[in-house]
């Protein structure tokens, strides 16, 4: 039999099968005969075991309980126990059956503990948990989901995710990018809040499969980087923009510049670049100090926007040298945005801090794209070249290259 059995007679053993001396740890049965089972019996569990055993009367039988028992080796085990009273050999006795639990309690209590690790885990993590079906309707989200877009899950839950994106392309290429890999991590996206306002997420998240392969849903994690993102913007902005002006800093100008090369020598459509460098500031720098000058840089900047279009590109390349980009442009064109810089700057009515009016010119070099330039270099060289001339014949004045 597998079941641990043994009689009592006054309560001492008088008969073990071999699944009892196993269970019990001992060697043999010989060891067991004639020892009480009580001393087996964990003592905690010893009263309840002394009142079953110990009934009066003939034709009892205890439902099945569990008992903690110490082995002959001292180990513990945890058994499902049944008792009748029987007559054996002429005397009244008792029969016990045991089943050894000890692994299944084991694994209850391990299931017990993964559970509450999961429950934890649940209520308390910032991230939010969802699992969607295979249509996408949400049938489990975190209690986090409160934090994030300030519903509660049970707002949340029979309703499709798709509610929640702003834009539903952004669910799709999530939904074509889980599909075509099984999962995604850190896969970008946004939401729209009950109240109605847009935030960043970030969803790691796998495909589901039922028992026989088909798609069963998604269910993953989705965290709130709205934080991280303005941060990204503002560290993007700091690295591409003059602190000073407000425009494109030098390594920003060039980099956009060097794509709008690129394209114009893929399509053959035309360019045309503005160096300016501002007339003798040296000596702005020199009458009213370098904070007096920076002001005079913005100012500068500020009027230099005036004449531009959105497609311009407008960087600050050194300490007084400015750049413009107009792209599809022609000579004419160019001359005139160029001219008209010059007599805006020309005019502006600048005042000291102590009240004195002064002006302040400026020096434009143009040059555009030929066909035949391999780099940006190129066309950069032929402006710098026309502001030298610019310069040398006078200043505040506007050189075409060639
Ligand atoms: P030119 O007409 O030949 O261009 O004369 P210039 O005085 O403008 O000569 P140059 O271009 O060589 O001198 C530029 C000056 O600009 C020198 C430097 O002190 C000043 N400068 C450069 N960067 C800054 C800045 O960020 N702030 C201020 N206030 N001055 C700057
Ligand atoms: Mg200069
Ligand atoms: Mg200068």
């Amino acid at each position: 039999m597998p079941v641990a059995v043994t009689i009592l007679v006054n309560g001492k053993m008088v008969l073990v099968n071999p699944a009892a001396v196993s269970l019990l740890e001992a060697d043999d049965e010989r060891q067991l005969l004639g020892l009480s089972v009580a001393e087996f019996i964990h003592p905690l569990d010893q009263p309840r075991s002394h009142g079953r055993l110990n009934k009066r009367g003939a034709d009892w039988l205890n439902a099945p309980a569990q008992f903690r028992l110490r082995t002959q080796k001292g180990n513990f085990r945890m058994i499902l126990v049944a008792s009748l009273s029987i007559r054996f050999e002429d005397r009244n006795a008792v029969l016990i059956s045991g089943i050894d639990m000890t692994k299944h309690s084991e694994m209850e209590e391990q299931l017990r503990q993964s559970e509450l690790n999961f429950r934890h885990l649940f209520e308390n993590m910032q991230d939010v948990y969802y699992r969607t079906d295979a249509r996408g309707i949400v049938q489990k989200v975190g209690p986090a989901v409160y934090k994030l877009l300030g519903y509660t899950p049970d707002e949340v839950e029979g309703r499709p995710a798709e509610a929640y994106y702003p834009n539903p392309a952004d669910r799709d290429a999530l939904k074509q990018a889980i599909l075509a890999n099984g999962k995604v991590s850190d896969f970008p996206g946004q939401m729209v809040a009950k109240d109605g306002h847009i935030i960043d997420i970030s969803v790691s998240s796998q495909a589901l499969f039922d028992d026989v392969g088909n798609f069963a849903g998604v269910e993953g994690i989705c965290r709130d980087v709205t934080q991280r993102k303005m941060l990204e913007r503002e560290l993007k902005n700091l690295a591409t923009t003059d602190t000073l002006t407000g425009i494109a800093n030098r390594r920003a100008f060039l980099e956009r510049a060097e794509h709008i090369f690129n394209s114009c020598q893929r399509y053959q459509t035309g360019m045309t670049l503005l160096m300016l460098d501002l007339d003798f500031f040296k000596q702005i720098n020199d009458k009213y100090g370098h904070l007096g000058g920076d002001t005079v840089l913005t100012c500068f900047a500020d009027t230099v926007k005036l004449e531009l279009r959105v497609s311009d590109l407008f960087g600050r390349v050194g300490g007084e040298e400015f750049c413009v980009l107009l792209q599809q442009t022609t000579q004419h064109e160019a001359m005139l945005v160029a001219e008209r810089i010059r007599v805006r700057i020309q005019d502006l009515p600048l005042q000291a801090p102590d009240g004195e009016h002064f002006s302040l010119t400026v020096s434009i070099g143009i040059a555009s794209y030929h066909a035949d330039d391999d780099r940006l270099g190129r066309i950069l060289e032929r402006s710098d070249k026309a502001l030298y001339h610019a310069k040398s014949n006078g200043r505040n004045q506007v050189v075409w290259d060639g």
